[in-house]
């Protein structure tokens, strides 16, 4: 199932976990948002493609991404995805981002190791946060 021109459901429900990890309707609903309004117009500015390494996340796939630790987080909802083409792409692709896009959080994780991305279609706070 496509979600936007390059974004499949399938890239975003990736997980390395081997657990259970289908979204419900809303989810799916949150997931298209974040494809249409972030990840696709982002894709085309920056004109490469772009790897998706956890986008949506079941209670069971969150705990184990937080090593075990039981953590609210908008991948839950469908509403977050965490990119990551190298550091160097990552800054890149955080400041097309920063500067383009409706966001509600942008963070820079880790040095750039990754960044995460979430879209709130209610609340887009625009948030930058380093972790
Ligand atoms: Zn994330």
């Amino acid at each position: 199932m496509q979600l936007s021109k390059n974004f499949s459901l399938a890239e975003l429900t990736t997980t390395n976990s081997g657990l259970p990890n289908v979204p419900d309707a809303d989810s799916i609903k949150n997931l298209t948002e974040l494809c249409i309004k972030v990840l696709q117009p982002l894709r085309e500015l920056y004109g490469n493609s772009i790897h998706i390494t956890s986008g949506y996340r079941s209670f069971e796939v969150n705990k184990a991404a937080n090593h075990g630790a039981v953590k609210p987080s908008q991948h839950m909802k469908g509403q977050a995805a965490d990119l990551n083409n190298g550091r160097a792409e990552n800054i890149k692709m955080y400041n097309l981002i920063k500067d383009h896009f409706p966001f509600d959080q942008l963070i820079n994780e880790s040095d750039f190791t990754w960044i995460h991305v979430s879209y709130n279609a209610n609340q887009n706070r625009k948030m930058l946060l380093k972790l």
